[in-house]
């Protein structure tokens, strides 16, 4: 599929999804605490999402070489868990020390917006943290290089070049995407640097920029439930996103508050 232009209507829709999509994310990071269950969370975002009559564009979804539906509205990740963790089969508890990465897509007004956060679970060592804010910043460094004439490229470049002295794995298979019309559109957004200099950026295009970086190795696994993704050696990983639209001068963060 052709990347896509969205109009200042549809902009407008997606802001007011993305602030609706950004105060669930706030509430359940709230609600993260040790001896939470990831079935709580789920639960809670649901009746978060339903509450305002909007939908999870999650709950169901079927990406390409899925053997099922996502069966849960949020995406929970606990510590070596990267991405596409499953918080209501076999739930898990949260536990002291944890960090845990919630990921949801919203689809308000017919429309998709894309976020996801990484918190502690209480008290949490230093590395911890650093991983966190590591990435939350790598996310920020990559929404700066966004402009319209700019290429995906420069996104990808400005987060590596802010994580490899940071000596975190960079997740490769996995990356951020086109977004709006549907939970993933052209182009593809690597969190690492390409020969290609990728899609040119134009003003409308809405895209979810999402670093995933790894304490350790960049590699990563499948678990035999065909979705949650972990790191190969066990240790743990950060995931931050933000739905952004490009403007002519920069950037517009679309799932904030
Ligand atoms: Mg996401
Ligand atoms: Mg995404």
């Amino acid at each position: 599929m052709a990347v896509t232009i969205k109009t200042k209507e549809e902009i407008d829709i997606l802001k007011a999804g993305g602030r609706r999509l950004a105060h669930i994310l706030s509430e359940l990071a709230k609600a993260v605490k040790p001896g939470v269950s990831t079935l709580e969370l789920d639960n809670l975002a649901r009746k978060l999402v339903e509450e305002k009559g909007d939908k999870s564009s999650f709950l169901n979804y079927k990406p390409a070489g899925a053997k099922r539906p996502y069966p849960a509205s949020l995406c929970v990740s606990i510590n070596d868990e990267i991405v596409h963790g499953i918080p209501n089969e076999s739930p898990k508890i949260l536990k002291e020390g944890d960090i845990v990465s919630l990921d949801m897509g919203l689809i308000h007004d017919g429309l998709f917006t894309d976020s996801a956060i990484t918190v502690p679970v209480g008290e949490v060592d230093q590395a911890a943290r650093d991983l966190m804010d590591d990435t939350r910043q790598a996310l920020l460094e990559g929404i700066k290089a966004v402009k319209d004439g700019n290429y995906v490229r420069d996104i990808s470049y400005a987060i590596e070049r802010y994580v490899r002295p940071r000596r975190y794995g960079i997740v490769e298979e996995l990356c951020g995407h086109g977004v709006g019309y549907k939970v993933h559109e052209d182009p593809y957004v690597p969190n690492y640097c390409l020969d290609d200099k990728g899609e040119k950026l134009r003003a409308g295009m809405v895209i979810a920029i999402e670093p995933m970086l790894n304490e350790g190795t960049k590699h990563i696994k499948l678990d035999s439930d065909g979705y949650t993704y972990r790191t190969k050696d066990g240790k743990r990983s950060a995931h931050f996103e933000h739905t952004v639209v490009v403007t002519k001068n920069g950037a517009e963060i679309l799932t904030m508050l």
